[in-house]
């Protein structure tokens, strides 16, 4: 049951094979098992999970069912979830009980699908590698000594690890594409706006984007044609007509036109990378694709423009967090002012300050212009970069990250190190493309690495069906660590 896709374990639902209790109940048996080792969930709740799995049962008792009726999946804690603890990761929140839904976790409500807990994560999605989380970091399945990747660690280790048949992440800079490659499964970010950011923690918003994480392209489409849709509550929702993100899984490649960023394939990345991409691309040309050579000129700067953007929003973000409303708030102080700063000193750890400071820094009278505003044009830059690569291919692939899984503490005291492992990620955020990742290979100590797909505005549909067939004909995908 374990090692079911979402798309058996529908089946044997609808088929009247399993219960979603039975199914939440194993799920629960392997997280009590193995969590403790691998810390891929802050919140566990036995009750509230089971409660879910029954309203499952009896709508589907009742005639109600849908494909992911009694599907558990886990929660990036990110998520506001009524009733459920929700940190963010962080101390300011360990405290704080959602009271109310985010739209995403309504709609898989609404779907039927029963939430097993909520993942851990970088504090407030702003790392690499899990290890800013205040609930320390998770240990990635293949090897308990390397990073599972982040800011979606706990979601992408709880697939690898069996521990939930599925997951959500979200991704500002590459949180749900980075751990996906680096834990070995699969996941899909989509365009900027096709999932509703209503009640999903705010990092940078104008780069934020909710996505599944699963095993398959095929299970990842599923969640997907759940969690999209129009929002009225979020203002960058985009309203378009809903569609099905299965419908071209079964198309054959021949004719796809793969657009090859020479800048993908530069200095910076892994020779074992490197070579399991381009067995990758020769697979997918057997299946009938051709390849094309494309150019990102600009690709170069998406780390400096990056590093000033999305701090800058976070920096304006975070000011909410003041100990008044809600979250932590420290327990002496001696005046208002006071208890802001030892609120906010107390309750935020170091990645998070740092990231407060440099937003204050390049928003500031004097340097706006000379940071952020540059930053900006060069963002525009980014996207007319691909625009005009998606005039001669119709999806551009390459690693997803320069490296596989690297040791817990290796980059911990060298931020640049680790914000560089962003590199091919962050320019489809800047442009707000959508952007996958999927198992293709290991390196020679057996850490999974992952191919990235990006497409143009709207081309989920098409990614999903390379991704498929590519899983079709490989088996990298359903290889799993041995706990
Ligand atoms: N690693 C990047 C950062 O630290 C991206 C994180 C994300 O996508 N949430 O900001």
């Amino acid at each position: 049951m374990i090692d079911a896709t979402v798309k058996t374990l529908s089946a044997g639902l609808s088929a009247g094979k399993l219960s979603a209790v039975e199914l939440a109940e194993e799920f629960l048996r392997r997280i009590d098992a193995h969590n403790g080792r691998i810390n891929a969930f802050i919140t566990v709740d036995r009750d509230l999970t089971l409660a879910e799995a029954r309203r499952a049962d009896d709508l589907r008792a009742a005639g109600k069912a849908g494909p992911l009726t009694g599907i558990p999946i886990a929660q990036k804690d990110i998520f506001c979830a009524d009733g459920w603890l929700t940190t963010c990761g962080s101390k300011m929140l360990s405290n704080f009980v959602a009271p109310y839904d985010a739209t995403v976790i309504a709609k898989f409500k609404q779907a039927g699908a029963v939430n097993l807990g909520k993942t851990n994560m970088d504090e407030f999605a702003m790392g690499s590698s899990n290890e800013t989380s205040f609930y320390g970091s998770v240990k990635n399945p293949w090897n308990d000594q390397m990073v599972p990747g982040g800011s979606s660690g706990g979601s992408a280790a709880a697939v690898a690890a069996r521990l939930a048949p599925a997951a959500t992440g979200t991704d500002t800079g590459g949180s749900i594409r980075q751990p996906a490659a680096l834990c070995g499964i699969t996941g899909i970010k989509p365009t900027y706006g096709i999932c509703s950011r209503y009640g999903m923690i705010a990092f940078a918003s104008s780069l934020d984007q909710a996505g599944p994480m699963a095993k398959t392209a095929e299970d990842c489409a599923l969640l997907l044609n759940t969690m999209a849709g129009f929002d009225p509550r979020d203002s960058t929702s985009l309203e378009r007509p809903s569609e099905d993100y299965a419908r071209d899984l079964d198309r054959p490649l021949s004719g796809l036109r793969i657009g090859l960023p020479r800048e993908f394939f530069a200095a910076g990345l892994e020779q074992e990378v490197a070579a399991a991409i381009l067995a990758a691309v020769e697979e997918l040309k057997k299946l009938g694709a051709t390849t094309v050579e494309v150019t990102l000129a600009n690709a170069k700067l998406a780390i400096p423009v990056y590093y000033v953007l999305a701090p800058a929003e976070a920096s304006s973000n975070l000011a909410r967090f003041d100990g008044v409303r809600y979250g932590y708030r420290a327990p002496e102080y001696t005046d208002l002012d006071d208890m802001y700063c030892k609120t906010r000193a107390q309750g935020f750890g170091a990645e998070v300050k740092r990231r407060i400071l440099i937003g204050t820094y390049v928003l500031s009278a004097g340097y706006y212009d000379a940071y952020y505003l540059q930053a900006q044009k060069i963002r525009r830059l980014i996207a007319d970069d691909f625009a005009q690569a998606f005039k001669v291919c119709d999806v551009i692939a390459g690693p997803t990250a320069p490296n596989t899984a690297f040791k817990l503490g290796a980059k911990t005291d060298d931020p640049v190190q680790m914000y560089l492992n962003d590199l091919y990620t962050i320019p489809a955020n800047l442009a707000g493309l959508p952007g996958m990742s999927l198992p293709c290979g290991f390196d020679r100590r057996g850490l999974p690495i992952g191919l990235q797909l990006v497409g143009d505005y709207f081309a989920e549909a098409r990614m999903l069906n390379v991704a498929h067939q590519y899983q079709l004909a490989t088996d990298w995908h359903m290889r799993k660590p041995t706990l």
